[in-house]
């Protein structure tokens, strides 16, 4: 069976939920071979094992930290050129994204990003993309190279599947480019204890119907007790009510929760654009002609200073 290269996104070993969902469409096309780069790559095997992976490339050199994507590209082109595999899936972060690109060039490759699908083709792995603002579904294969793909979050479950896990060295000699931008320092943001927008299970969105920064209180509070992540419409955002690193949408953040909750948000092209791939989307809007309406699964047509508090207390009450 083909190899299937797993790019492992992980923070000092632990490894993030996206990566996991790779594992599970690698698994359709074929054998998956992680690729774990920096410190704790080494602790990343168990879990990746756990979930499919046959082998786990590792190298914990101090370059994957101190200089930009470079050396991480120089790595998995050495994966490449060790495995012949039949495709490489990244997770579609911005780092991702850069990532994929700059090694589909090193491998005279084709790329597809922000797939929220993969399955088994007779002439290789067939992606599904959502594109043109989400109205549009379409299929594609890449015919040149080594399939690149990146995938966005949420595009799979994530499934227990054990296999051996092979862990072994990667050697990878890095390029004089790898070296050419360091990183001079880190600052983390701040912790909300929410989960990261595009990673979240539930996001709970608001917009300019939320009318200020203080009443996004009431969002906030509808998310945590969902534990999910919170949204803003670029309107909300421009206004200065709530960060910009939380807007969703063309020029924001593209997510692809299970549930997506939409209050206080028309539905413009550009929101939709980063919100449409939701598994299920909920609206509370005061306009029964919001065009939200037209995609979502269940509608609240109603005041959101009613209607958000009832729904937190609902779900608190239920949750026991
Ligand atoms: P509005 O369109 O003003 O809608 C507010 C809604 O709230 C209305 O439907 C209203 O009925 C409802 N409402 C008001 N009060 C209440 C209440 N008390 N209870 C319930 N409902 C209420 N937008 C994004 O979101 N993300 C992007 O990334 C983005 N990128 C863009 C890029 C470009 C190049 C351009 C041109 C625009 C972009 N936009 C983006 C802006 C987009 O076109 C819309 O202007 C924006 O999405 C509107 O935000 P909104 O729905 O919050 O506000």
């Amino acid at each position: 069976m083909a190899e299937v290269l797993v790019y492992v996104d992980h923070v000092d070993g632990a490894v993030r939920k996206p990566t996991l969902e790779l594992l599970t469409l690698a698994r359709r096309i074929g054998e998956p071979v992680a690729v774990a780069l920096g410190n704790g790559a080494a602790d990343t095997v168990a879990a990746l094992a756990e979930h499919g992976a046959v082998k786990v490339l590792t190298d914990d050199a101090s370059e994957y930290a101190d200089y930009l994507v470079v050396p991480k590209v120089d790595a998995l082109q050495a994966a490449v050129e060790a495995v012949s595999p039949a495709a490489v899936l990244v997770p579609s972060s911005a780092e991702g994204k850069e990532i994929a690109a700059r090694l589909a060039l090193r491998t005279g490759s084709g790329l597809i990003t922000d797939a929220v699908d993969l399955e088994a083709g007779a002439e290789g792995p067939v992606a599904t993309q959502s594109v043109f603002a989400a109205s549009y579904t379409t299929k594609s294969q890449v015919t040149k190279g080594t399939p690149v793909i990146t995938v966005k979050p949420n595009s799979a479950a994530v499934e227990a599947a054990p296999a051996a896990g092979a862990a072994e060295a990667l050697s990878v000699t890095f390029s004089a480019q790898a070296t050419g931008t360091k990183v001079t320092s880190r600052t983390p943001r701040e912790s909300t204890g929410r989960p990261e927008l595009t990673e979240a299970a539930i996001v709970v969105s608001g917009g300019r119907g939320v009318n200020g920064a203080d009443n996004f209180a009431l969002i906030e509070a509808l998310a945590d007790s969902l534990g999910a992540a919170v949204g803003a419409s670029r309107a909300a955002v421009d206004a200065g009510w709530y960060p910009h690193t939380n807007q969703v949408g063309q020029t924001g953040k593209s997510v692809s929760p299970q549930l997506y909750i939409a209050n206080g948000i028309s539905g413009a092209i550009q929101h939709r654009a980063g919100m449409q791939t939701s598994k299920t989307i909920v609206a509370v809007n005061k306009d029964p002609e919001a065009p939200i309406f037209d995609l979502v699964d269940y509608g609240v047509v109603g005041d959101l200073f009613e209607v958000v508090p009832q729904l937190t207390e609902e779900v608190k009450t239920r949750k026991g």
